[in-house]
Protein backbone atom coordinates (compact mmCIF):
# COMPACT_ATOMS: atom_id res chain seq x y z
CA UNK A 1 0.00 0.00 0.00
CA UNK A 2 1.41 3.34 -0.67
CA UNK A 3 0.98 5.75 2.18
CA UNK A 4 1.28 8.45 -0.18
CA UNK A 5 -2.31 8.16 -1.44
CA UNK A 6 -3.96 7.46 2.02
CA UNK A 7 -1.56 10.30 3.84
CA UNK A 8 -4.53 12.90 4.54
CA UNK A 9 -6.79 10.40 5.92
CA UNK A 10 -3.81 9.01 7.92
CA UNK A 11 -3.20 12.14 8.38
CA UNK A 12 -6.54 12.55 10.65
CA UNK A 13 -5.79 11.91 14.30
CA UNK A 14 -8.38 9.33 14.60
CA UNK A 15 -7.48 6.70 12.02
CA UNK A 16 -3.69 7.16 11.54
CA UNK A 17 -1.09 5.00 10.27
CA UNK A 18 -2.33 1.98 12.40
CA UNK A 19 -6.79 2.85 11.59
CA UNK A 20 -5.57 2.76 8.55
CA UNK A 21 -3.73 -0.50 8.48
CA UNK A 22 -6.88 -1.93 10.10
CA UNK A 23 -9.08 -0.73 7.04
CA UNK A 24 -6.80 -2.00 4.30
CA UNK A 25 -7.80 -5.84 6.57
CA UNK A 26 -11.06 -5.22 6.45
CA UNK A 27 -13.77 -6.67 3.92
CA UNK A 28 -17.00 -5.09 3.92
CA UNK A 29 -20.55 -6.07 2.09
CA UNK A 30 -22.43 -3.83 0.60
CA UNK A 31 -25.93 -5.52 0.23
CA UNK A 32 -27.71 -3.89 -2.79
CA UNK A 33 -26.19 -1.10 -5.11
CA UNK A 34 -28.37 1.42 -6.03
CA UNK A 35 -27.97 4.88 -4.65
CA UNK A 36 -27.22 4.41 -1.32
CA UNK A 37 -24.50 0.94 -2.16
CA UNK A 38 -22.83 3.56 -5.13
CA UNK A 39 -21.78 6.18 -2.49
CA UNK A 40 -20.58 3.73 0.35
CA UNK A 41 -18.37 1.35 -2.65
CA UNK A 42 -17.35 4.66 -3.77
CA UNK A 43 -15.98 5.99 -0.50
CA UNK A 44 -14.71 2.89 1.00
CA UNK A 45 -12.72 2.23 -2.26
CA UNK A 46 -11.20 5.37 -1.74
CA UNK A 47 -10.45 4.90 1.69
CA UNK A 48 -8.35 1.93 1.29
CA UNK A 49 -10.86 -0.63 2.64
CA UNK A 50 -8.99 -4.52 1.59
CA UNK A 51 -12.16 -6.12 -0.28
CA UNK A 52 -15.24 -5.09 -1.02
CA UNK A 53 -18.03 -7.73 -1.63
CA UNK A 54 -20.84 -6.12 -3.36
CA UNK A 55 -23.94 -8.04 -3.54
CA UNK A 56 -27.11 -6.57 -6.08
CA UNK A 57 -29.88 -7.92 -8.53
CA UNK A 58 -30.72 -5.52 -10.50
CA UNK A 59 -29.29 -4.15 -14.23
CA UNK A 60 -28.46 -0.51 -14.76
CA UNK A 61 -30.79 1.31 -16.35
CA UNK A 62 -31.06 5.39 -17.39
CA UNK A 63 -33.00 6.34 -14.38
CA UNK A 64 -30.19 5.29 -12.14
CA UNK A 65 -28.02 7.63 -13.46
CA UNK A 66 -29.07 10.91 -11.17
CA UNK A 67 -27.96 9.35 -8.20
CA UNK A 68 -26.30 6.17 -8.80
CA UNK A 69 -22.30 7.38 -8.92
CA UNK A 70 -21.18 3.67 -9.35
CA UNK A 71 -22.53 4.10 -12.93
CA UNK A 72 -22.43 5.49 -16.55
CA UNK A 73 -24.24 5.84 -19.58
CA UNK A 74 -22.66 2.71 -21.42
CA UNK A 75 -23.32 0.57 -18.07
CA UNK A 76 -26.73 1.24 -18.83
CA UNK A 77 -27.08 0.86 -22.63
CA UNK A 78 -25.17 -2.41 -22.04
CA UNK A 79 -27.14 -3.19 -19.23
CA UNK A 80 -24.63 -4.50 -16.96
CA UNK A 81 -25.37 -6.37 -13.24
CA UNK A 82 -24.89 -3.51 -10.93
CA UNK A 83 -22.84 -5.58 -9.21
CA UNK A 84 -19.96 -6.11 -12.05
CA UNK A 85 -20.65 -2.41 -13.19
CA UNK A 86 -19.81 -1.80 -9.78
CA UNK A 87 -16.87 -3.85 -9.39
CA UNK A 88 -15.32 -2.43 -12.76
CA UNK A 89 -15.62 1.05 -11.71
CA UNK A 90 -14.08 0.44 -7.97
CA UNK A 91 -11.05 -1.58 -9.70
CA UNK A 92 -10.62 2.10 -11.87
CA UNK A 93 -11.04 4.35 -8.76
CA UNK A 94 -8.75 2.10 -6.46
CA UNK A 95 -7.21 -0.75 -8.18
CA UNK A 96 -5.71 -1.82 -4.63
CA UNK A 97 -9.50 -2.55 -3.13
CA UNK A 98 -10.30 -6.55 -4.30
CA UNK A 99 -14.05 -6.50 -5.35
CA UNK A 100 -15.88 -9.84 -4.57
CA UNK A 101 -18.85 -8.79 -7.26
CA UNK A 102 -22.52 -10.85 -6.50
CA UNK A 103 -25.09 -10.94 -8.78
CA UNK A 104 -27.84 -12.74 -6.92
CA UNK A 105 -31.19 -11.79 -5.30
CA UNK A 106 -30.61 -11.70 -1.36
CA UNK A 107 -32.55 -14.02 0.24
CA UNK A 108 -32.75 -16.60 2.99
CA UNK A 109 -30.81 -19.09 1.16
CA UNK A 110 -27.81 -17.04 0.13
CA UNK A 111 -27.65 -14.65 2.97
CA UNK A 112 -25.56 -16.39 5.46
CA UNK A 113 -22.73 -16.98 3.16
CA UNK A 114 -22.73 -13.29 2.02
CA UNK A 115 -21.73 -11.95 5.35
CA UNK A 116 -19.44 -15.13 5.61
CA UNK A 117 -15.91 -13.04 7.18
CA UNK A 118 -17.08 -9.55 6.41
CA UNK A 119 -16.11 -7.31 9.29
CA UNK A 120 -19.55 -4.84 8.71
CA UNK A 121 -22.10 -4.79 6.54
CA UNK A 122 -24.10 -1.79 5.04
CA UNK A 123 -27.51 -1.51 4.16
CA UNK A 124 -27.74 -0.16 0.15
CA UNK A 125 -31.35 -2.09 -0.33
CA UNK A 126 -34.35 -0.45 -0.91
CA UNK A 127 -37.30 -2.88 1.20
CA UNK A 128 -37.66 -3.76 4.38
CA UNK A 129 -38.02 -7.49 4.19
CA UNK A 130 -34.21 -7.39 2.77
CA UNK A 131 -33.58 -5.59 5.78
CA UNK A 132 -35.09 -7.91 8.34
CA UNK A 133 -33.24 -10.77 6.54
CA UNK A 134 -30.10 -8.66 7.07
CA UNK A 135 -30.55 -7.98 10.63
CA UNK A 136 -31.70 -11.67 11.72
CA UNK A 137 -28.31 -12.74 9.83
CA UNK A 138 -25.97 -10.26 11.08
CA UNK A 139 -27.70 -11.00 15.21
CA UNK A 140 -27.49 -14.83 14.53
CA UNK A 141 -23.57 -14.17 13.07
CA UNK A 142 -22.96 -10.80 15.75
CA UNK A 143 -21.57 -8.59 12.46
CA UNK A 144 -22.07 -5.63 13.11
CA UNK A 145 -24.43 -3.65 10.30
CA UNK A 146 -25.40 -0.35 9.50
CA UNK A 147 -29.29 0.57 8.72
CA UNK A 148 -29.89 3.21 5.99
CA UNK A 149 -32.78 4.44 3.90
CA UNK A 150 -33.46 7.47 2.00
CA UNK A 151 -36.93 8.49 -0.30
CA UNK A 152 -37.79 11.74 -1.71
CA UNK A 153 -35.12 13.79 1.08
CA UNK A 154 -35.60 12.22 3.77
CA UNK A 155 -33.16 9.94 5.03
CA UNK A 156 -32.66 7.28 7.96
CA UNK A 157 -29.90 5.18 9.45
CA UNK A 158 -28.56 3.28 12.51
CA UNK A 159 -25.54 1.35 13.18
CA UNK A 160 -26.50 -1.98 14.61
CA UNK A 161 -23.76 -3.99 16.94
CA UNK A 162 -25.87 -6.98 17.85
CA UNK A 163 -26.52 -7.43 21.62
CA UNK A 164 -24.80 -3.92 22.51
CA UNK A 165 -27.27 -2.17 20.37
CA UNK A 166 -31.12 -2.51 19.66
CA UNK A 167 -31.49 -4.32 16.71
CA UNK A 168 -33.68 -3.21 13.69
CA UNK A 169 -36.46 -5.63 15.40
CA UNK A 170 -36.18 -4.08 18.51
CA UNK A 171 -37.15 -0.33 16.86
CA UNK A 172 -39.34 -1.41 13.97
CA UNK A 173 -41.37 -4.73 15.77
CA UNK A 174 -43.16 -5.02 12.43
CA UNK A 175 -42.78 -4.98 8.77
CA UNK A 176 -44.83 -2.44 7.49
CA UNK A 177 -47.45 -4.04 5.16
CA UNK A 178 -46.71 -4.09 1.80
CA UNK A 179 -48.14 -1.42 -0.43
CA UNK A 180 -48.53 1.33 2.19
CA UNK A 181 -45.64 3.45 1.69
CA UNK A 182 -43.68 5.69 -0.75
CA UNK A 183 -40.73 4.40 -2.77
CA UNK A 184 -37.92 6.03 -4.75
CA UNK A 185 -39.70 5.03 -7.61
CA UNK A 186 -43.18 6.51 -6.96
CA UNK A 187 -42.19 9.40 -4.70
CA UNK A 188 -38.78 10.13 -6.27
CA UNK A 189 -35.55 10.71 -4.40
CA UNK A 190 -32.97 13.66 -5.08
CA UNK A 191 -29.32 12.24 -4.68
CA UNK A 192 -28.44 14.87 -1.46
CA UNK A 193 -29.98 12.95 0.66
CA UNK A 194 -28.43 9.94 -0.65
CA UNK A 195 -25.05 11.38 -0.47
CA UNK A 196 -25.81 12.38 3.55
CA UNK A 197 -27.09 8.77 4.58
CA UNK A 198 -24.42 7.04 2.60
CA UNK A 199 -21.56 9.41 4.35
CA UNK A 200 -22.80 8.80 7.43
CA UNK A 201 -23.44 5.30 7.40
CA UNK A 202 -19.03 4.79 5.68
CA UNK A 203 -18.05 7.04 8.55
CA UNK A 204 -19.63 4.32 11.09
CA UNK A 205 -18.00 1.65 9.16
CA UNK A 206 -14.77 2.91 9.49
CA UNK A 207 -15.24 4.02 13.48
CA UNK A 208 -16.16 0.43 13.29
CA UNK A 209 -13.55 -1.22 11.58
CA UNK A 210 -10.85 0.79 13.28
CA UNK A 211 -12.05 -0.13 16.86
CA UNK A 212 -13.37 3.48 17.98
CA UNK A 213 -16.10 2.25 19.23
CA UNK A 214 -16.74 5.43 21.77
CA UNK A 215 -17.28 7.43 18.58
CA UNK A 216 -20.19 5.72 17.55
CA UNK A 217 -23.45 8.37 17.32
CA UNK A 218 -25.44 5.88 19.34
CA UNK A 219 -28.74 6.98 17.81
CA UNK A 220 -31.71 6.75 14.59
CA UNK A 221 -30.62 9.44 13.02
CA UNK A 222 -32.86 11.16 10.69
CA UNK A 223 -32.55 13.79 7.87
CA UNK A 224 -34.40 16.24 5.64
CA UNK A 225 -32.27 17.75 3.71
CA UNK A 226 -34.93 20.11 1.73
CA UNK A 227 -36.77 20.51 5.27
CA UNK A 228 -34.01 21.10 6.88
CA UNK A 229 -34.54 18.87 10.17
CA UNK A 230 -31.65 16.84 11.57
CA UNK A 231 -32.78 14.53 14.24
CA UNK A 232 -31.23 12.25 16.81
CA UNK A 233 -33.59 9.75 18.54
CA UNK A 234 -31.95 7.49 21.40
CA UNK A 235 -33.03 4.22 20.77
CA UNK A 236 -32.58 3.13 24.26
CA UNK A 237 -31.40 -0.36 24.77
CA UNK A 238 -31.76 -3.81 23.14
CA UNK A 239 -35.54 -5.07 23.86
CA UNK A 240 -35.26 -8.01 26.56
CA UNK A 241 -38.46 -9.38 24.36
CA UNK A 242 -37.33 -8.98 20.90
CA UNK A 243 -37.44 -12.06 18.89
CA UNK A 244 -34.41 -11.97 17.41
CA UNK A 245 -31.39 -10.34 19.41
CA UNK A 246 -33.64 -11.30 22.83
CA UNK A 247 -35.34 -14.57 21.76
CA UNK A 248 -32.49 -15.43 19.13
CA UNK A 249 -35.40 -16.52 16.93
CA UNK A 250 -34.61 -15.53 13.57
CA UNK A 251 -37.98 -15.63 11.11
CA UNK A 252 -36.13 -14.17 8.04
CA UNK A 253 -33.39 -16.67 7.65
CA UNK A 254 -36.40 -20.01 8.24
CA UNK A 255 -36.46 -22.25 5.22
CA UNK A 256 -39.87 -21.53 4.65
CA UNK A 257 -39.60 -17.67 5.40
CA UNK A 258 -42.75 -16.27 3.98
CA UNK A 259 -41.76 -13.01 4.03
CA UNK A 260 -42.70 -12.89 -0.31
CA UNK A 261 -43.41 -15.74 -1.59
CA UNK A 262 -42.88 -15.97 -5.85
CA UNK A 263 -43.97 -18.61 -8.66
CA UNK A 264 -43.93 -18.14 -12.16
CA UNK A 265 -47.40 -17.92 -13.56
CA UNK A 266 -48.28 -18.25 -17.65
CA UNK A 267 -44.76 -18.19 -19.61
CA UNK A 268 -43.67 -14.35 -19.28
CA UNK A 269 -45.37 -14.08 -15.66
CA UNK A 270 -44.73 -13.65 -11.89
CA UNK A 271 -46.72 -14.11 -9.03
CA UNK A 272 -45.57 -12.13 -5.73
CA UNK A 273 -47.23 -12.72 -2.17
CA UNK A 274 -46.31 -10.70 0.83
CA UNK A 275 -46.66 -13.20 3.84
CA UNK A 276 -48.45 -10.51 5.87
CA UNK A 277 -51.63 -9.88 4.00
CA UNK A 278 -52.96 -6.48 4.35
CA UNK A 279 -56.32 -4.39 2.59
CA UNK A 280 -54.75 -2.23 -0.07
CA UNK A 281 -55.91 1.28 -0.55
CA UNK A 282 -56.13 1.21 -4.20
CA UNK A 283 -56.50 5.27 -4.25
CA UNK A 284 -53.48 5.92 -2.19
CA UNK A 285 -51.77 3.53 -4.41
CA UNK A 286 -52.72 4.86 -7.72
CA UNK A 287 -52.16 8.29 -6.66
CA UNK A 288 -48.45 7.35 -5.60
CA UNK A 289 -48.11 5.02 -9.05
CA UNK A 290 -49.33 7.84 -11.40
CA UNK A 291 -45.77 9.74 -11.91
CA UNK A 292 -44.08 6.77 -12.90
CA UNK A 293 -46.61 5.17 -15.25
CA UNK A 294 -49.81 4.43 -16.69
CA UNK A 295 -52.04 3.39 -13.84
CA UNK A 296 -56.56 2.19 -13.47
CA UNK A 297 -58.21 0.42 -10.46
CA UNK A 298 -61.23 -0.97 -9.96
CA UNK A 299 -62.84 -2.31 -6.33
CA UNK A 300 -60.72 -5.48 -7.03
CA UNK A 301 -57.42 -4.94 -8.35
CA UNK A 302 -55.09 -2.05 -9.76
CA UNK A 303 -53.06 -2.03 -13.24
CA UNK A 304 -50.03 -0.56 -13.25
CA UNK A 305 -47.97 -0.07 -16.79
CA UNK A 306 -44.19 0.94 -17.00
CA UNK A 307 -42.16 0.22 -19.85
CA UNK A 308 -42.66 -2.97 -20.86
CA UNK A 309 -44.45 -4.34 -17.54
CA UNK A 310 -47.66 -5.29 -16.22
CA UNK A 311 -48.38 -4.82 -12.75
CA UNK A 312 -51.75 -6.44 -11.58
CA UNK A 313 -52.51 -5.93 -7.78
CA UNK A 314 -54.96 -7.63 -5.80
CA UNK A 315 -56.45 -6.06 -2.51
CA UNK A 316 -54.58 -8.29 -0.29
CA UNK A 317 -51.34 -7.03 -1.64
CA UNK A 318 -50.73 -9.88 -4.18
CA UNK A 319 -49.18 -8.91 -7.71
CA UNK A 320 -48.71 -10.71 -11.22
CA UNK A 321 -45.86 -8.90 -12.77
CA UNK A 322 -46.39 -9.66 -16.52
CA UNK A 323 -43.35 -9.03 -18.54
CA UNK A 324 -40.56 -11.01 -17.37
CA UNK A 325 -40.10 -15.30 -16.04
CA UNK A 326 -37.36 -13.88 -13.48
CA UNK A 327 -38.47 -13.74 -10.07
CA UNK A 328 -35.30 -11.19 -9.24
CA UNK A 329 -36.69 -8.75 -11.68
CA UNK A 330 -40.27 -9.53 -10.34
CA UNK A 331 -39.56 -8.92 -6.66
CA UNK A 332 -37.40 -5.89 -8.02
CA UNK A 333 -40.77 -4.62 -9.18
CA UNK A 334 -42.85 -5.25 -6.90
CA UNK A 335 -40.15 -3.33 -4.30
CA UNK A 336 -40.01 -0.23 -6.37
CA UNK A 337 -43.01 0.48 -7.14
CA UNK A 338 -45.37 -1.63 -4.71
CA UNK A 339 -42.99 -1.35 -1.96
CA UNK A 340 -41.75 -3.66 0.68
ZN1 LIG B 1 -33.64 -6.81 18.72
Amino acid sequence: MSNERYSRQILFAEIGAEGQQLIRNSRALIVGCGALGSAQAEALARAGIGTLRIADRDFVEAANLQRQSMFTEQDAAERLPKSIAAANRVGRINAEVETEPEVVDVNQSNIERLIGNCDVVLDGTDNFSTRYLLNDACVKHNTNWIYGAAVGSYGVTMTIRPHQTPCLRCIFEQEPPAASAPTCDTAGVIMPIISIVAAVQVTEALKLLTGRISDLHGSLMQFDVWRNEWRKVNPGNPAVDCPTCGLRNFPALEADATDFSAVLCGRDAVQISPAQTTQVDFRSLAERLSSAGEVKFNNYLLRFRTGEYELTVFQDARSIIRGTAEVSIARSLYAKYIGN
